[in-house]
């Protein structure tokens, strides 16, 4: 079978395109630039079954039309993965609202007119931050399930950049359900949603070329180049790259995972939790990194929502990987490269 990938430099998509590559899965992958593409070709060593596409902007309507026209026929499974994870912007509708909603509507449209037949499953890399609203006052005394729902509002959502990807992943997802409603009985494929919370986990390719890490987890290293993150960020759910890659498969090869939003939560993370294990574990890398408050997970734990995410756990049935082992894999890769 033949798997379109969205997003395909991306720090997740490159997880999920090796696995489907080790399961013997056909994959055409979406990038902005030829260049970029020959960096994915390459990190796969020009696998055979890796092709690559150029997709320029998804905040076009029509982003999508060329590749379905060219694939659509070949085409049974679609992972929508790309939408803006930037936070440093000018201007937050422009640059993330709007790609990430017009990019899962361009995405639906291009199958439904070109391959309304032949694509039977199409997954969507939605986020916690479609479950629940970053900044809400009451969001400690909640308990996040597959049903919670951000209630972020378009202008509301627009105070600040993280607000503004909350809201950008809560009407991305929202349209992709819209749009099965309205047109579910034109087309062949069934939908299932991916939640993931935090991912962290190490890179598949490591590149510490710009000193920066893709994706969240420069939140890892930020906190090894000495700064701590807003207080908003010092406690919350996390998940491993791994787990997220597993779970995009299992979503469109298992039939229970239809119809259904997978929140990937692992446990809860504290940031203090980072620095203890850092300092503890990798003293090279501890140098200038603050002591924090050693002793007070449960505190920040206290002020933070809660999950309750058994149904998906249930659906998956895999262990997800705990932090212990995500944070050892992650600082390791970080530690090695700053060795080299
Ligand atoms: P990355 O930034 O590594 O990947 C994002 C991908 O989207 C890249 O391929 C990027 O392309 C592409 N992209 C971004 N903006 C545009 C645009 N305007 N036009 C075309 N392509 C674009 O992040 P992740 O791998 O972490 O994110 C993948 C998905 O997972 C996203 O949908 C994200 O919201 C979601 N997610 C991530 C979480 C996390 O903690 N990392 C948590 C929950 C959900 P390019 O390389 O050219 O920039």
């Amino acid at each position: 079978k033949t798997v379109f990938v969205s997003g395909a430099t991306g720090f997740i998509a490159k997880y999920i395109i090796k696995l489907l590559l080790d399961q013997n899965y056909k994959v055409i992958g979406s990038v902005r630039s030829e260049e970029k593409g020959q960096e994915v070709l390459a990190d796969f060593d020009h696998n055979a079954n890796l092709s690559i596409e150029i997709v320029k902007d998804l905040a076009s309507l029509t982003a999508f039309d060329e590749v379905f026209k060219k694939h659509g026929k070949d085409i049974q499974i679609v992972l929508h993965t790309a939408s803006p994870v930037t936070f440093q912007v000018d201007d937050v509708e422009k640059d993330i609202l709007i790609p990430a909603v017009n990019g899962v509507k361009s995405i639906l449209n291009a199958i439904l007119q070109f391959a309304p037949q032949t694509v039977e499953r199409f997954v969507l890399t939605s986020s916690l931050a479609a479950q629940i609203n970053p900044l809400a006052p009451d969001s400690k005394d909640k308990i996040i399930t597959e049903k919670s729902w951000n209630d972020a509002t378009w202008e509301g959502c627009q105070t600040d950049s993280m607000s503004a990807y909350a809201g950008s992943k809560t009407f991305a997802e929202k349209a992709a359900w819209d749009f099965m409603k309205e047109h579910g009985n034109e087309v062949k494929m069934k939908m299932s949603a991916v939640l993931p919370s935090f991912v962290f986990g190490p890179q598949l390719k490591m590149d510490f070329s710009s000193g920066h890490l893709r994706s969240s987890m420069e939140f890892i290293n930020s906190i090894i180049n000495g700064k701590l993150p807003p207080p908003m960020f010092s406690a919350g759910a996390f998940i491993d790259v791994r787990d997220v890659a597993k779970a995009e498969l299992a979503a469109f090869q298992k039939d229970e995972c239809i119809g259904k939003r997978l929140a990937l939560e692992s446990d809860m993370y504290t940031v203090q939790d980072i620095l203890d294990y850092i300092h503890k574990n990798f003293p090279e890398l501890a140098k200038i990194v603050q002591v924090g408050k050693p002793g007070s997970r449960d505190e920040a734990l206290k002020n933070s929502f809660k999950f309750n995410n058994d149904e998906t756990k249930k659906v998956l049935g895999f262990q997800f990987i705990p932090l212990e082992t995500t944070l050892h894999d992650s600082l390791k890769q970080i530690d090695d490269a700053k060795k080299n």
